[in-house]
């Protein structure tokens, strides 16, 4: 069987590619390695989306939350729905490990199986590749690059390492749960970036020195009892049980690179696709998602790449 379109990641933009396959006939399958939407099931266990849940639906299926703002949860449930309302072909817990062109056939390895298929996207996101911070100790058990629950950090001693979104929400959900908090910033405040809403009460916790901030500082070793930080051209250390390293993620350039996607050549190494069809250098080929933006990763959202899905099935069926 020779698909005409196999999606790899089902993510929320992955089932945007799917629906849109369906409603043209095309003969698809979504590979996923992980579980439905997987990067949402591993976000914050009480995190809050910022967009209004209108703004997160695919294919027309209305998104009915409690408040304006979706929660984590009512997110899987409603991406549970769409998928099976759509009756997506997706098949779930299969990795795709290789991918090799031959004629104009995509040969995709699995964990589980071969596939066949004449297109492929790629809508991998960025959610599995932490950017490390590369000191000596990144490899204890307590550094940590991806955050749940606050529950775990009560009463300990926490260092959040980061000044955007996810380090902010961090220290301020870790400080109301009873963590003494320090951050590490390299920059000399909190990012601009910060929900405006968000923003006054970190600055203001930490002016009142209820969570202290280490600005233009950063970790240079970390133990299982303390930590050094570098701050200005001394060195400190701090008593610590737990690092969180909210430094961001980024793309699997691996991946893109096997298949010989290109790169900007400058730090942000966004991988090269025409604007309005999504396709990439290599035919066949297409982005979707957040995955378009390489190391910007805070370019593309749900809210505005779900739009991609169509734009990449109406090349496909032109063809
Ligand atoms: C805390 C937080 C809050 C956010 N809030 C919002 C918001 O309010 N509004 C908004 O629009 N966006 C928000 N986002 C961003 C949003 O979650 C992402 O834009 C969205 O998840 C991107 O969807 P995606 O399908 O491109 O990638 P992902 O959701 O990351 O999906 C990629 C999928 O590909 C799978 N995959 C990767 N490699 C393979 C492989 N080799 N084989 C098979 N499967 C593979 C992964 O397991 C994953 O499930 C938020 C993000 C975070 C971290």
């Amino acid at each position: 069987m020779i698909y005409d379109l196999i999606i790899v990641g089902g993510g929320a933009i992955g089932l945007a590619c799917g629906i849109a396959a369906q409603k043209a006939n095309l003969n698809y399958l979504i590979i996923e390695k992980n579980c439905l939407v997987s990067s949402i099931y591993n976000y914050p266990t009480n995190m809050t989306f910022f967009s209004t849940a209108d703004r997160l639906e695919l294919g027309n299926i209305p998104f009915i939350a409690h408040s304006d703002k979706p929660t984590r949860r009512e997110a899987l449930d409603y991406y549970r729905r769409v998928a099976l309302d759509y009756k997506l072909k997706i098949n779930l817990y299969e990795k795709v490990e290789k991918i090799n062109k031959n004629e104009n056939i995509f040969e995709l390895i699995t964990s589980k199986n071969i596939h066949y298929s004449k297109n492929i996207v790629l809508a991998t996101g960025f959610y599995d590749i932490p950017n490390l911070l590369n000191v000596k100790g990144e490899n204890l058990p307590k550094v940590l690059h991806y955050y749940s629950d606050p529950h775990l950090y009560a009463f300990q001693k926490i260092i959040v390492v980061g000044a955007a979104n996810s380090a902010v929400d961090v220290a301020l959900e870790c400080f109301r749960r009873g963590a003494e908090v320090t951050m590490v910033i390299r920059e000399k405040q909190i990012r601009e970036s910060v929900k405006y809403w968000v923003k006054p009460d970190i600055e203001n916790r930490i002016k009142e020195g209820s969570i202290k901030a280490y600005f233009e500082a950063e970790i240079v070793e970390i133990r299982e009892n303390d930590v050094d930080i570098r701050v200005e051209n001394n060195i400190i250390s701090i008593e610590n049980n737990f690092v969180l390293a909210m430094t961001g993620y980024q793309p699997n350039y691996a991946f893109l690179e096997n298949l010989g996607v290109f790169l900007s050549d400058d730090d942000r190494k966004v991988p090269f696709y025409d604007q309005n069809t999504h396709e990439t250098n290599q035919k066949g080929v297409y982005l979707a998602g957040v995955v378009c933006g390489g190391m910007e990763t805070n370019k593309w959202f749900i809210e505005n790449s779900r739009y991609h899905a169509d734009m990449i099935v109406e090349h496909i069926i032109s063809k």
